[in-house]
Order: structure tokens, then C-alpha cells, then sequence
């Protein structure tokens, strides 16, 4: 097994090939590349085999720790243009639209449950993350929940 299929199947991940890992410092960067040739528009289901351009800086995720190392994912995405929402950032299947998040689903995931389970403060040392971005990521995370359920 290649050591980026490895790296792949550790990160769980999905619709994408595992270009590099750069190891540095208490950090790994991941470089990845979108597998699917049609974009989609991340806030609907519109999707397209027509690129509006090429995004010129790489978008950077914040995944699940490896051991000590806070990972994080790097890609190059394209733009499309979606007949309802515009020339928009294509959707990544690991995390929230770009401009919305800069951290996985699994990482948002592990601190909403994180919060569930201990204060705020343990959260923030355990996954080093400011206590602003635990209140921030808690509300992404809880809110389309809240809004489905009968009132
Ligand atoms: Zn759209």
C-alpha cells in the first residue's frame, strides 16, 4: 500500500486522491485533489462539467488530530456558475461550503460531542482551538438540527 492510500484510509476520507503529506513541526499538511470531474455547487445540488475558473490560493481545512500533530487538508478548487446562487466555490464532501467553515465535519463533529461530554475550557486544551471557534462550531453544528424539529 502506497503511503498516501494509507494516509487516505487513516483520514477517512472520501472523492479525493491524497497528493502529498508534508510533515512538519507538532504539524502535517495534506494536499488533496478532488476525484470527481463535475462540480457542485455547495448550497444546492446543482451540479456541472463547466468550471467558471480555478481558484489561484489552495482552501485549508483543520481534520482530526494524527497523534500529536494537528492535521490539516489543503486543496484547489474550482468555481462554477450555479443558475441560483452565482459563480460559487465548488462543494468539498468533507466539510461546510468555503467562507463557512475552516475545519472538517469530523472535526466539527468531535467538538460538538466533545462539549456534550466536558466544559468549554477542557475542549479548548484538548483540541487546541480558541473558546470563541468552540462556541462558533457548536452552532454550525446544532443549529439545522434545531430548526428541523417541531416547535
Ligand atoms: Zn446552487
Amino acid at each position: 500500500m502506497r503511503a498516501t492510500s494509507l494516509v487516505k484510509q487513516m483520514l477517512g476520507l472520501r472523492s479525493v486522491t491524497v497528493i502529498e503529506v508534508l510533515v512538519r513541526p507538532h504539524e502535517l499538511l495534506i494536499k488533496l485533489r478532488l476525484t470527481r470531474s463535475r462540480l457542485v455547487c455547495p448550497k444546492c445540488s446543482y451540479t456541472t462539467r463547466s468550471c467558471y475558473d480555478t481558484r489561484t490560493l489552495d482552501s485549508r481545512w483543520r481534520h482530526l488530530d494524527i497523534g500529536i500533530h494537528q492535521t490539516w487538508l489543503s486543496c484547489q478548487l474550482r468555481r462554477l456558475r450555479c443558475p441560483t446562487h452565482g459563480v460559487i466555490t465548488e462543494a468539498v464532501p468533507f466539510a461546510r461550503p468555503v467562507g463557512e467553515s475552516r475545519f472538517t465535519r469530523d472535526f466539527e463533529h468531535l467538538v460538538a460531542w466533545a462539549c456534550a461530554k466536558m466544559d468549554k475550557t477542557t475542549v479548548t486544551k484538548l483540541l487546541r482551538v480558541a473558546w470563541r471557534t468552540v462556541g462558533t462550531i457548536c452552532e454550525r453544528v446544532v443549529t439545522p438540527r434545531a430548526r428541523s424539529q417541531p416547535s
